[in-house]
């Protein structure tokens, strides 16, 4: 059975929008993914923003309701029929995240369970046939194929495979 490491945040969650709704609530503005993708100025407005609250990652319960991305549930359990699962969040960065993390994995995704779930800083020491991540950084020392999942921070990569949607990762290895 072939094995894939499936990311957390904005793959499996929209962590991404949670951190834009708590950018316009904190600073009265009205971003959204859209915008920030059409125009680079308006991109380093919002990261102006963002860098002082950037602190309230590391609050508790911000890891706790972050939306799920769409599709992402059908997806996993057909692909948990298929293949080997493992889900793999550089979550130990953020203590308070990591009960947090798990509570949500067990609401969308609990066949999943804790023994397929792993915490890490760094992933590149974890093999796997697939990674599917947001992050360039956690594609280029891994040993198996990179899925590059499309997020608002990697439009200029292309280095990668790149998926849009979970439909698309369905379409691809189901
Ligand atoms: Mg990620």
């Amino acid at each position: 059975m072939q094995r894939i490491l499936i990311d957390m945040d904005d793959v499996m969650a929209d962590t991404s929008q949670k951190i834009l709704d708590m950018v316009n609530d904190n600073t009265n503005s009205y971003y959204t993914k859209e915008l920030l993708i059409s125009d680079l100025k308006i991109r380093e407005e919002y990261q102006e923003k963002y860098q002082p609250l950037r602190y309230k990652l590391w609050d508790k319960g911000f890891f706790r309701d972050i939306p799920l991305m769409p599709d992402a549930q059908e997806v996993v359990a057909k692909l948990y029929k298929k293949y080997e699962i493992f889900v793999v969040s550089a979550a130990t960065e953020f203590p308070n995240s990591l009960s947090e993390k798990l509570e949500w994995l067990e609401d969308y995704f609990p066949y999943i369970g804790w023994t397929h779930t792993v915490f890490c800083g760094h992933k590149w020491m974890i093999r796997a046939d697939y990674i599917i991540d947001d992050h360039e950084k956690n594609l280029v020392n891994f040993q198996g194929k990179g899925l590059l999942f499309d997020a608002v921070h990697n439009k200029h990569i292309t280095d990668f495979q790149r998926v849009n949607s979970w439909k698309e990762i369905g379409d691809l290895l189901l």
